[in-house]
């Protein structure tokens, strides 16, 4: 491991206990014992992750005129995911130690273990390889796993007082389906015309089996998803178009260049809907190494010709300039939530060596969040707790939120080296000191997070100087 893999490696863990200790994520109903593979965004984590929706929401729906937004519910008709394949083929392979009880996912184990590549094996080639290799169980080391067996990964649950009579339905595996059931109505209410988008951000639930790198791998987790409809011989230029999207928002959110790569699915590994699919894979620390970030597939017409043989509904659309009636291409960009947030954890958090007030060796804990995600954009801190500072820092702080909508925090305990520790870690931007000079002279200094350096500016010019810094 080299020595920048080192310092990755032990970040992760450092990740994970910030993000408890300052309220960005915390294990789930952990007052009963926790609930496993479960997590809550704490204050600053609900901040985060709006902003890391805002920005995704502005830059593919409201900045383009081919794009429009839907919200559907998590729960829909049983028939959906007949028609999408999700009750056939949405399975993974699992494999269950018959000493201690432990599962694993197969494929996990021949990738990890074996260094063998196992997508799109069958469950029986899969068994094949665990056998052969004679395959010890990670947990307690004894050789008695199980065949792989195909597990389906949706949860299920039951519309109506009693369950016996009730309706099963499941809770969405993924936010696409909506896009493609509601295609017919939002063509025939929104001028669209093609090539167009439906977008849409959500819940998505799946009964992972191997669930865990925090929050890397979830059973319930938010997606960011646009299905892209276009003729079916634009699908080339469309899936190329969005590859180029999805590199500058990758760029834009601040990930670096080196830990993220793109990967081209094998013909074997292609899912059962897809003529084309790219991974975009991130370098995650520690065993994990790199893993998908992102999806982009080319789903061709299987989606809308499937829901049209099982719905009954004509979904064909109608092209007013030559008069024909076709099912559209669709090319697919996905976003996973809760990875964008891991991702841009991972790569903001950094330590420096500094001395503190009395000499000594210090350690600076700071996240290089981008200012568009950070969750305060700056925090207004008067140096002492007294009216006449107090009083014009409040006046900043709801200037501030009034005119830019930013959110900013206030702080006026302990010494300002604290305070300015405080905001590092959290990854504010910017400190606004007012001090007694402030009373004097009108300006105020601001302090740079990622260099510590400050400046002297006018008060009345801070709502102008953050916007031309934050954006
Ligand atoms: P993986 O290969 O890691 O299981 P996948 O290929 O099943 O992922 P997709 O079905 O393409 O993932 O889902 C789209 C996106 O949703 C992924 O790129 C990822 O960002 C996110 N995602 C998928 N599964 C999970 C999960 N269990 N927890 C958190 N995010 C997930």
């Amino acid at each position: 491991m080299s020595g920048e893999e080192g310092a990755r490696a032990a970040s992760m863990e450092k990740i994970v206990a910030l993000c408890k200790r300052r309220g960005y994520i915390f294990p789930g109903s952990e007052i009963y014992g926790g609930l496993a593979n479960t997590w809550d965004f704490g204050p600053l984590g609900v901040e985060l992750k709006n902003n890391v929706k805002q920005l995704w929401w502005k830059t593919f729906v409201h900045r383009r005129r081919d794009i429009v937004g839907l919200d559907a519910g998590i729960l829909m008709h049983p028939r959906v995911w007949e028609a999408s394949g999700h009750v056939v083929n949405f399975n993974d392979p699992l494999v269950d130690c018959k000493t201690c009880k432990s599962r694993f996912r197969a494929d996990h184990l021949i990738e990890d273990k074996l260094g063998m590549q196992a997508s799109g094996k069958t469950p029986d080639e899969m068994s094949a390889i665990l056998r052969e290799a004679n395959m010890a169980c990670p947990h307690c080391g004894n050789r008695t796993l199980t065949d792989a067996r195909q597990f389906n990964m949706m949860f299920s649950t039951t519309i109506g007082p009693v369950s016996e009579t009730g309706t099963k339905v499941f809770l969405r595996p993924e936010t696409a389906q909506a896009m493609f059931v509601d295609y017919k109505s939002v063509v025939a209410t929104s001028r669209v015309k093609l090539p167009f988008g439906i977008a849409q951000i959500g819940k998505a639930f799946r009964n992972e089996i191997t669930p865990g790198n925090f929050i890397f791998r979830d059973i319930e987790f938010d997606q960011m998803e646009i299905e892209y409809f276009v003729k079916p011989d634009d699908g080339p230029r469309a899936f190329d178009e969005w590859l180029a999207a999805m590199k500058s928002w990758v760029k834009m959110i601040g990930l670096s260049e080196k830990y993220v790569r793109i990967r081209e699915h094998e013909e074997s590994e292609l899912s059962h809907y897809s003529s084309r699919t790219l991974d975009f894979e991130y370098f995650f620390p520690g065993t994990l190494g790199w893993k998908e970030l992102y999806g982009l597939a080319s789903r061709t017409d299987f989606d809308l010709r499937q829901h049209q043989e099982f719905s009954g509904e004509d979904l064909r659309y109608f092209d007013q300039e030559s008069g024909e009636r076709f099912l559209p291409h669709v090319i697919e960009p996905t976003f996973g939530v809760e990875r964008t947030i891991l991702t841009v954890l991972i790569d903001a958090y950094d330590e420096e060596q500094t001395v503190d007030v009395n000499g000594k060796p210090d350690t600076r804990v700071l996240l290089r969040l981008s200012p568009k995600l950070a969750p305060y954009k700056a925090a207004i801190l008067p140096l002492m707790k007294k009216p006449e500072l107090t009083g014009p820092a409040w006046d900043l702080f709801n200037q501030i939120q009034d005119e830019t909508g930013y959110q900013v925090d206030y702080d006026e305990t302990a010494n300002i080296g604290k305070r300015y520790r405080r905001q590092d870690e959290v990854g504010t931007p910017y400190c606004i000191t007012i001090d007694p000079t402030t009373l004097e002279d009108g300006a105020v200094t601001i302090r740079d997070r990622d260099t510590t350096e400050q400046v002297r500016i006018p008060l009345g010019d801070v709502v102008p100087w953050l916007r031309e810094h934050i954006g």
